[in-house]
């Protein structure tokens, strides 16, 4: 069982609204802080652990930065993911560049910035020295086909475009070889969303196990494995959060068996969590505006799917709490929805709450990793504010909402 609370009472949040209109997210920078360091800390057996922060996640250099501050450093997969990490200061081996179907141009700036590229295919590697040359240290990302089942999130991994298969990690690392590069890592990334901790633990024991025949086959030493992201988080109320201390307890079992006496030891061990580092310390806070009452009762809200657009495109499970009504009766059942001329435009479908009227304010729940930043124009929507809850209980706003002139920045209306 997860409790679902919020950061913040009626009164603090109407008071924010007074300054900051609704829609917005808001993101509980002393609980990422404290979520973070237990993660570090689970980990801190493995003396070369470091996570990489899936920037993706939540796009924000005031996030990135403070997360940077507690020792984390980048995953990035794009040219401006790339240029965020470097605005916040975080460059060199603080940056793993997990990307695919990558333009020349992101790998000419990730080798600028000295970041650890992490390749996606074996034809890479004759684009890589072409484009920037071939750097000292590289990992390769690795696709076990049908050796994993995966997890429903992310299917299975043969249907996956991401990696090389098993030969081709072999063949790709005695070509890098030739070529130069001296030190190596492998990553791997079959699971997504994933509460149970075997699955996790899986990876793993399958990148240690990997380790081991790269060693003994052809004489490839790994300095890190990169486990990536995946590890999940209870969206609903009667899921638990993975137990961190305990899953890396699990992983450390499988080093003691497979690395230590295999001679690999020290290995770092690399992760690149996105969702369960922000995830539940955001939340959208919108108003209602509308009540309506046909075939069904819907609770119309001024955000949409283009602020959290997963129970959209996933049928996703957001919690829904109607600030001040916490300890009220959940006894209507309604439909939740955004403005969209899109009838999948619905936070909650057939949701108990307590009885609803407009001007209540509704926090969406878990909506701090893939939110705001999966967040799209459709229909015109301008894209929402992102707040920071510090640690002293003040607000700041690290990103402005858009105005219409945002959204029509890329149009010359004196050319018509
Ligand atoms: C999305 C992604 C992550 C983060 O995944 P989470 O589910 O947010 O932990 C890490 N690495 C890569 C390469 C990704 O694409």
């Amino acid at each position: 069982m997860t409790e679902k609370k919020l950061p913040f009472t009626k009164e603090q949040i109407e008071k924010i609204i007074e300054k900051y209109p609704t829609p917005f997210h808001i993101y509980d920078e002393k609980a990422i802080r404290e979520n973070v360091r237990r993660l570090l800390k689970a980990f801190s057996w493995n003396k070369g652990y470091k996570e990489y922060f899936a920037v993706k996640a939540t796009p924000n250099p005031h996030i990135v930065k403070f997360l940077s501050e507690e020792g984390c450093g980048t995953d990035c997969s794009s040219f401006a993911e790339l240029i965020l990490s470097e605005k916040v200061g975080i460059t060199g081996k603080d940056i793993m560049f997990s990307s695919n179907e990558t333009p020349a141009s992101e790998y000419v700036k990730a080798r600028e910035l000295g970041a650890t590229i992490n390749l996606d295919d074996i034809s890479h590697i004759p684009f890589l020295e072409k484009h920037c040359g071939i750097p000292e240290l590289i990992s390769f990302r690795y696709n076990p086909g049908p050796l994993r089942t995966g997890n429903p999130i992310i299917g299975d991994p043969v249907e996956s475009k991401y990696g090389f298969t098993k030969p081709q990690i072999f063949e790709g690392f005695k070509i890098i070889r030739d070529k130069g590069a001296k030190r190596f890592g492998v990553h791997s990334f079959v699971i997504s969303n994933e509460l149970n901790r075997a699955s996790y633990v899986g990876t793993a024991k399958m990148l240690f196990e990997l380790a081991v025949e790269l060693k003994n086959e052809i004489g490839i030493h790994l300095e890190f494995v990169n486990l990536s992201g995946g590890i999940g988080i209870p969206y609903k109320p009667e899921q638990d959060a993975v137990d961190l201390k305990a899953l890396a307890g699990e992983i450390k079992e499988e080093y003691n068996k497979i690395i230590i006496p295999n001679d690999l030891h020290p290995l770092k061990i690399f992760s690149e969590c996105g969702r369960m580092i922000t995830g539940p310390y955001g939340y959208l806070v919108s108003t209602v505006l509308h009540k309506k009452d046909i075939y069904k009762q819907y609770v119309g809200l001024d955000a949409s799917a283009a602020n959290l657009m997963r129970p959209a495109i996933y049928g996703a499970y957001h919690h829904i709490t109607v600030i001040g009504k916490e300890n009220a009766a959940p006894d209507h059942e309604y439909d939740v929805v955004g403005s969209l001329c899109e009838n999948n435009d619905k936070f909650a479908v057939n949701r108990k709450l307590p009885e609803i009227v407009p001007g209540d304010i509704i926090a969406i729940h878990d909506a701090g990793a893939h939110g705001h930043s999966m967040g799209y124009n459709y229909n015109g929507k301008l894209r929402s504010a992102e707040l920071l809850l510090r640690e002293n209980g003040e607000v700041k706003m690290i990103r402005r909402a858009e105005t219409v002139d945002d959204y029509f920045a890329t149009l010359d209306f004196s050319d018509l």
